[in-house]
């Protein structure tokens, strides 16, 4: 009896410390198990912003970056004595009352391509025109395809030679030797002398604090005009938009201008592009939208202008 007595407290002791020796545990597995949620977030929050940044690196490389997301205001071009002026909407006198018929210019950066077959397709099965603002490709098979946008009615424009931004915008004389090669290169392989010009990113492009006024002030000089968009299908972000969405995209915008100038990407990655198509033209058709070529008619869509 006396030991049982004794004995009593002793359990109740041990098993007071295994008690706590498994809450000890216990708090020990938790508190790991939450550290390790909490590094893995961070890491994880790291990682995708890593990932952003590298896309858009990637963009900014493929010259695919949509720079009118960044239009800030009034940049003075110092060296040149311009100035930048943004443009809007209200200046231009471009925003639709309810009676105005909608004029949309579709136009197709960064081709020819491997796609630019299937866009003339498309556009000739609808017949409606539109305007390629191309890069140079000199290779054989690109040759014919500058002539087929030329053959069947559409405008050709210019976008830069070789596209690449660090070089065009690293000095005036580099800009002007890429203009004069993409301008001879579509003289020479369909006789069209273009007076449209596209600038690579846009002429609000913020690439690297480019001073964009002395290579607006050039095209100017040429008696070439440059246009900008207003409308953007989104094809060129890193969204993966389906042909859907691109096209929901520009309906949405399409009704607040008188005229619409819209951008889209003929390369061979962008077959959303080609996929949206139809049913775009579809759409604005049933919209009562006139579809055009860009011609010297067309009201000037720009992003910056400049003036003395
Ligand atoms: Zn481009």
């Amino acid at each position: 009896m006396a030991g049982n007595d004794s004995n009593e407290p002793n359990n109740l002791k041990s098993k007071r410390d295994r008690r706590k020796r498994v809450a000890r545990i216990k708090t020990a597995i938790l508190s790991t198990i939450a550290i390790w949620m909490a590094i893995s977030i961070i890491v994880i929050t790291l990682l995708c912003i890593k990932v952003v940044s590298l896309q858009k690196q990637i963009d900014f490389l493929t010259g695919d970056y949509d720079y009118s997301e960044n239009v800030e205001a009034g940049v003075n071009g110092a060296d040149a004595g311009l100035k930048l002026v943004n443009q809007t909407d209200e200046d231009i006198d471009n925003l639709a009352g309810t009676e105005d018929v909608l004029k949309v210019y579709l136009t197709f950066d960064d081709g020819p391509s491997e796609n630019t077959n299937e866009i003339l397709d498309i556009l000739d099965d609808y017949g409606v025109k539109a305007t390629f603002f191309v890069v140079g490709k000199p290779e054989e098979e690109y040759k014919g395809l500058y002539q087929r946008i030329v053959n069947e009615g559409h405008t050709i424009g210019m976008h830069s030679y070789s596209h690449k931004y660090s070089e065009i915008y690293s000095s005036l004389d580099a800009f002007k030797n890429d203009f004069e090669q993409i301008q001879n290169l579509i003289y020479d392989t369909t006789g069209v002398e273009s007076v449209y010009y596209r600038f690579p990113g846009g002429s609000s492009n913020k690439v690297s604090n480019i001073d964009m006024s002395q290579y607006i002030q050039y095209v100017n000089d040429q008696g070439v005009k440059y246009f900008d968009w207003n409308v953007s299908s989104g094809d060129a972000t890193s969204l993966a938009y389906t042909p859907d969405d691109l096209v929901e995209n520009v309906m949405n915008d399409v009704v607040k201008y008188k005229t619409s100038v819209v951008l889209m990407h003929d390369t061979e990655a962008k077959d959303a592009t080609v996929q949206a198509l139809p049913k775009l033209i579809e759409e604005l058709q049933k919209a009562g939208a006139l579809i055009l070529p860009i011609d010297g008619e067309t009201t000037v869509i720009q992003h910056v202008t400049i003036s003395k």
